[in-house]
């Protein structure tokens, strides 16, 4: 029986992407098995001349195993039904889809506009990779008056992230793709932390999702996996074109723990959005906090926009501390609950610190930093499935610790 199409997010997470039924027998597991293989092999020559028609019409059909089989597959259908696309590209990790997806839209002499407030690795993207092949790309603040300021006649690609990956400041996406399509750009935005469950940019207007299968989806901090997400036919095949010349694949083990992830992404975000925000209200009572960077906390500056395009949030916050860099260090020392180290979208809570550097490039930053925060540092911290009442009483007593 198909899933009917009306059907809610939460159910499609368990509906969707399901093991094939064996018509010799009429059953089938109910969870998909993680399909190893190198290689497909046909019935007859007729079925493989058919499988070979379909793949030059662009549809996905595996005549090899880089394509992978139903487990990639499930996983594919699963990311689109999330995403609202029609195909998805599976990589090897969320900096691979990136990478891939800006390879199939961009060739020498092309530009691309990115927001300021992107994931820092696509920086050095530029610098060692789309440079060389000829490819210009500025980073600036993402609001049409400075785009426009920005853009050059062989602009193709607008680049966006929402919210940004340091400060988590919303972007006002709708608008954003409005002026990029009335100038006929390509808008790709980075949703790794709305990873389709809580945020859908091909909704909002954006034309390629890249997300870092790696983070809610997967959900474990056990896997690294990206998928670039489209719903244009042309935009398909280009995808599809580059995917398959870049030789991107994934084990099916891969496949498979994302997928096993992606059945309870929506309980593990909404548990991690809750805990967080218990956390903030106990952060924005601190006096040493001056500021939180949190979408769905009230005080954010993003809040009306979250309200009005986000469908919730997740366990990502930030926040500036009147603590020096040495002092903000033995805080995060002092810490026994939260890990220390970057990613996020885990069981687990972790914190870093973002490097004062990080933020220079960041427009928003300047516009909200005032002197008290600059004088203290930022922290990132990712609120995981922990009792939440635990979490806030580690951060207690690592204050204490810091302060003394
Ligand atoms: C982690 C992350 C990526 C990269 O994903 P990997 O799987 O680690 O390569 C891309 N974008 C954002 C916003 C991220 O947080």
């Amino acid at each position: 029986m198909p899933v009917p199409p009306d059907v809610r997010i939460d159910t499609l997470l368990q509906h969707t992407g399901q093991a094939p039924l064996d018509p010799a027998t009429g059953s089938g597991p109910v969870a998909m098995p993680s399909m190893r293989t190198s290689t497909v092999r046909f019935a007859d020559m007729d079925a493989l001349d058919r499988a070979q028609a379909a793949k030059a019409r662009g549809e996905r059909v595996p005549t090899y195993g880089r394509v992978g089989l139903q487990t990639h597959e499930s996983l594919e259908t699963l990311l689109c039904r999330l995403e609202g696309g029609s195909r998805a590209f599976l990589a090897p990790s969320g900096m691979a889809a990136i990478s891939m997806a800006l390879m199939a839209l961009v060739g020498q002499g092309d530009h691309v506009l990115a927001a300021d407030c992107v994931y820092g690795p696509v920086r050095f993207l530029h610098k060692t990779v789309l440079s060389r092949m000829g490819v210009g790309m500025d980073f600036v603040r993402p609001t049409v008056a400075a785009l426009q300021a920005a853009l050059r006649p062989e602009t193709r690609v607008l680049y966006l992230e929402s919210p940004g990956s340091l400060l988590m400041e919303m972007l006002d996406l709708p608008e954003l793709a409005r002026w990029a399509h009335d100038r006929g750009l390509v808008v790709v935005a980075d949703n790794t932390w709305g990873s389709g469950y809580i945020y859908q940019p091909l909704a909002l207007g954006a034309d390629v999702s890249v997300v870092a299968v790696t983070k809610y989806v997967g959900g474990h901090s056990d896997l690294m996996l990206g998928a670039a997400v489209a719903r244009d036919e042309t935009l398909n095949r280009r995808l599809g074109d580059t995917h398959y010349a870049l030789g991107s694949t994934v084990s099916a083990d891969d496949a498979w723990l994302a997928l096993r992830g992606a059945r309870t992404l929506g309980l593990r975000m909404r548990q991690s959005a809750e805990h967080a925000l218990e956390v903030c209200r106990w952060l924005a009572a601190r006096p040493e906090v001056s500021r939180l960077f949190h979408p769905a906390w009230p005080d954010d500056p993003g809040h009306m926009l979250w309200r009005r395009d986000a469908l919730g949030s997740n366990g990502m916050l930030s926040v500036a501390v009147d603590l020096d860099r040495a002092g903000a260090r033995r805080l995060i020392d002092a810490l026994r609950l939260f890990g220390i180290g970057y990613s996020w979208g885990g069981y687990e809570s972790l914190i870093t610190q973002v490097e004062s550097g990080a933020l220079d490039t960041h427009g928003y930053w300047d516009e909200h930093a005032d002197a008290r925060m600059r004088a203290g540092s930022v922290l990132r911290l990712h609120i995981g499935l922990e009792d939440p009442r635990d979490l806030i009483t580690d951060l207690d007593q690592a204050f204490v610790h810091a302060l003394a």
